[in-house]
């Protein structure tokens, strides 16, 4: 396996504070990722279609001798893209290469990779939106017919070697779809998005990981859990771990309900899943903007957080429950937002009074 170079590391130095516990994104992949990872797609929870189709298509694939077809995944953090791709991996017994979009540099860099790979690899691209444009066509003719036209030498005495590559499949993981280009996307013969897990899934995934760490796990310690992950498996992951530190100093080190509550009261997460940070957009867009519409950078200034990661890991879940609306001059709160913040929200403008 190659390293992983360009991991965003923000959050790693940030640590694990309350205020981060529900931000995915910002943690580079840590022992807990890695050990918690399902490996074959049978121990995958919940994607249900997203397994199906790809279930066929490895078996398909396999009895060809055949590489897949090129893998777009796209959705927030947290929820599996990195996992799909290992396993696709495992269940086609093939090497695992790993990389990161902004690691990619050079169009050496993309050549080192695709030249080292041996035939029928999964080659997985994360953040695949951050790779510079100039690099993107790179992949074109590589993920077409596998071959690399390189220019060698320079000035007048340039001259164009065409390599030629092993076939492969290029996995390419993005939490927004919306960022690549027309060209790059249509490249990838399956393209899927993964939706956020319900609570039962996540209910299941708490109880395999518990099993894993061998922590003591009641079924409504359980669910708590589950109910305020967001709908990412990530999260939930590093609730339960919480609930367990706060279970073995306080409690009998069992993760009951209770144990799962006073935890997350700790981290400031609410019963709604919102942390600090959800809940200062929200109330800056209440209470600064008069519910908005606010744009997205001024937001950003706002509540002091990068406009990306305010995309990518917050606003999705807080669309995803009704508490802001996207309109085209930016962010506005929902009538939600106010009463979830025990505000009172205010009249609607131009209705007539009576
Ligand atoms: P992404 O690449 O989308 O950010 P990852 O694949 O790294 O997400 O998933 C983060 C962690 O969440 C994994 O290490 C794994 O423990 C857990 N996880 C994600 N999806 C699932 C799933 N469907 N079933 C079980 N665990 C999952």
């Amino acid at each position: 396996m190659s390293t992983l170079k360009g991991t965003p590391l923000v959050g790693a130095q940030a640590g694990e504070s309350a205020a981060r516990i529900q931000t995915p994104y910002l943690v580079a992949e840590d022992e807990l990722d890695r050990s918690l990872r399902p490996r074959r797609l049978e121990e995958f929870v919940g994607q249900e279609s997203l397994r199906q189709q790809l279930a066929v298509a490895i078996e398909a694939c396999s009895a060809r001798g055949e590489a897949l077809d090129h893998l777009l995944l796209a959705g927030p953090p947290g929820l599996g893209k990195t996992s799909l791709a290992q396993i696709v991996a495992a269940e086609l017994e093939v090497p695992f290469v790993q990389t990161a979009g902004p690691a990619l540099e050079r169009k050496g860099d993309i050549a080192a990779f695709l030249t080292a790979l041996e035939p029928r690899s999964v080659f997985f691209v994360d953040e695949i939106h951050r790779l510079a444009r100039t690099l993107e066509e790179t992949f074109y003719p590589a993920m077409e017919d596998h071959r690399l036209p390189i220019t060698v030498g320079q000035g007048a005495g340039a001259r164009v070697v065409t390599l030629d590559l092993p076939p492969f499949t290029l996995v390419g993981a993005t939490t927004r779809t919306g960022l690549l280009t027309t060209p790059l996307r249509d490249r990838f013969g399956i393209q899927a998005r993964l939706e956020p897990y319900s609570t039962a899934e996540l209910a299941v995934i708490v109880r395999r990981s518990a099993r894993i760490l061998e922590i003591g796990l009641e079924e409504d310690g359980a669910l708590a859990i589950a109910a305020r992950s967001r709908g990412t498996p990530r999260v939930a992951n590093r609730l339960l771990k919480r609930a367990r530190d706060f279970a073995e100093v306080r409690m009998e080190g069992v993760v009951t309900a209770a144990a799962a509550h006073a935890a997350l009261e700790l981290l400031e997460v609410d019963e709604r899943g919102l942390d600090r940070l959800d809940r200062r957009i929200l109330e800056t867009i209440c209470s600064k903007f008069a519910g908005g519409p606010v744009g997205l950078s001024t937001l950003a200034v706002a509540v002091g957080e990068e406009q990306d990661t305010i995309e990518d890991v917050y606003e999705p879940y807080l669309l995803q429950e009704g508490l802001i609306k996207r309109t085209p001059r930016g962010r506005a709160a929902t009538p939600a937002a106010y009463e979830h913040l025990g505000l009172e929200a205010p009249a609607p403008v131009g209705q007539p009074l009576f």
